[in-house]
């Protein structure tokens, strides 16, 4: 499974040797993880996940949680791209304690690189060799000279927390190159030394840096560094079960947010990436994920990215919050749109607050919103609604007739009304009775029609509570106007 390395996954070992590892690493007195990302391009949930785990894992244990920025492909590497790990970071409230760049370590990296060559543990391979090497095919190296570790040619073995025991037989990997030169450190040597400079106990990354693993445990070993505990997360996969990427419209983190999602979702469904908690719950706050998240249960495979899956953890997050307190969000939600500032629609505070409920029943994410406006969906809650009177004929009525009577009925129910009691009880219960007499669709579709103007909406209780007492026997009279110039051109007829 692992290209050019002999390896031997020695069955399923869970946490062997690592029982202490939830209550924190009491060998060096505390849980150090990091996030390690390469600013070389918008990063998405496949490796925010990554991100994820480290928090929670240094979290539970009440220890330190890095960000390091891992920038020295400065080809590839943009501002904009670190910017937006900052941004994703924040948002998703994945704070850390130390933040670091690589660029800004070459200092560290040349110290070390040249005590290593003080020590004869790497040496300097010249031109001459390395285009020699080259020549044979054997580890192209660079056309220039290069820094080469002097491999012991042993096997190495780590309990990685999640795969168990790895070993695997260094020798195949050669004198391996660690820098191009003491100033240009490549991947294996940075992250080494950050991860002892920085006191890293355990390497959360995913599992495509397996192989990369002896060559860094051998550099370790070399530098006199304690061997961080390794954990090795399963690929988040798209659909098609290979690796996600952009290719498959992977999205940043940030689209996310911006589209309406929350970040507590998003982050209970980054953690439900190749881990569950073995019981049914899915849901789970932020602290209660810290409380429960178990490094040690993650799965070995693939976790694929359901989008749809998201939206449903979204709409379980939603739900479980007071509609009161998303109000004003909503609000400024709605206000914001183009549709709301071209018709110059107006919601009050109170407006806002009898809207949420309803609205939240319609949506899975506040991006749901945006699309009902699109939709004219909301339309009629802020403007009078525009129809044919013939759409407020009940199927089986022949002509409008008796659409204008239950609507005439409503109107003075409703008008005895006293304005404290306008609500969907109060509402219902003047005209409930009524409408169980007479045949429930023939009274409250005529009724919903006028208030709406759609097929499809909330029931008419519940619009008429939205909208307040004014607006709706404003409705119900225009509605009783179209029904009445109607039935006039009718009789005007040969
Ligand atoms: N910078 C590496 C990456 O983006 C992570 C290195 C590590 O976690 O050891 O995949």
């Amino acid at each position: 499974m692992i290209s050019g390395i002999r390896a031997f996954l020695k069955g399923n070992f869970g946490a062997k040797g690592h029982a202490g590892a939830k209550t924190g690493d009491r060998r060096r007195g505390g849980v150090v993880t990091r996030f390690a990302p390469s600013p070389t391009g918008l990063l998405h949930a496949g490796n925010y996940r990554t991100g994820v785990f480290a928090y929670l894992y240094a979290r539970q244990n009440k220890g330190k949680f890095i960000l390091r920025i891992e920038d020295t492909d400065t080809a590839r590497s943009k501002k904009e791209y670190e910017d937006n790990i900052v941004d994703s970071l924040k948002w998703l409230g994945l704070e850390y304690d130390e933040m670091y760049r690589q660029s800004e370590r070459g200092g560290l990296y040349r110290q070390y690189l040249e005590k290593l060559i003080a020590e004869g543990k790497v040496y300097v391979s010249s031109a001459e060799e390395e285009t020699a090497r080259a020549a044979k095919g054997e580890n192209p190296g660079p056309r220039k000279s290069a820094i080469r570790f002097k491999n012991p040619n042993k096997k190495v073995r780590f309990d990685d927390l999640i795969r168990g025991e790895i070993e695997f037989d260094t020798t195949d990997l050669g004198d391996f190159v660690i820098a191009k030169s003491v100033t240009e450190p490549i991947f294996h040597f940075a992250v080494v030394l950050d991860d002892f400079l920085m006191g890293v106990t355990h390497v959360i990354r995913g599992e495509d840096h397996i192989s990369n693993t002896p060559r860094q445990i051998l550099v370790m070993e070399a530098l006199g560094a304690p061997i961080p505990t390794y954990a090795h997360l399963p690929l988040v996969l798209a659909h098609d079960r290979s690796k996600l990427s952009k290719r498959h419209g992977a999205k940043a983190i940030t689209h996310y947010r911006d589209i309406g999602f929350m970040r507590d979702a998003l982050l209970n469904y980054m953690a439900l990436l190749g881990w569950n908690p073995g019981t049914e719950q899915e849901i789970f706050d932020r602290a209660g994920l810290i409380k429960t998240f178990d490094l040690s249960k993650v799965q070995k495979g693939g976790a694929i990215f359901n989008e749809e899956k998201l939206r449903w953890v979204n709409k379980e997050h939603l739900k479980r919050v007071d509609p009161a307190l998303l109000a004003s969000d909503i609000r400024s939600r709605i206000l914001s749109s183009e549709r709301a500032r071209d018709l110059k629609w107006n919601l009050t505070d109170e407006g806002a607050q009898r809207l949420a409920p309803v609205l939240l029943e319609r949506v899975s994410t506040f991006g749901d919103i945006d699309a009902l406006i699109t939709a004219q969906d909301l339309d009629y809650y802020f403007a009078e609604p525009a129809y044919d009177a013939l759409s407020l004929k009940w199927k089986e009525d022949v002509d409008l007739a008796p659409a204008a009577r239950h609507l005439d009925y409503a109107k003075a129910a409703l008008a005895g009304i006293p304005d404290k009691r306008w609500d969907e009880e109060g509402i219902k219960a003047a005209i409930w009775p009524y409408a169980e007499a007479e045949g429930r669709g023939n009274v409250l579709w005529p009724l919903r029609y006028a208030l709406s103007g759609k097929d499809r909406s909330p029931n008419p209780f519940t619009l008429a509570a939205i909208l307040g007492k004014v607006a709706t026997i404003q409705r119900i009279e225009q509605a009783l106007r179209l029904i009445k110039t109607t039935a006039d051109a009718k009789t005007q007829l040969p």
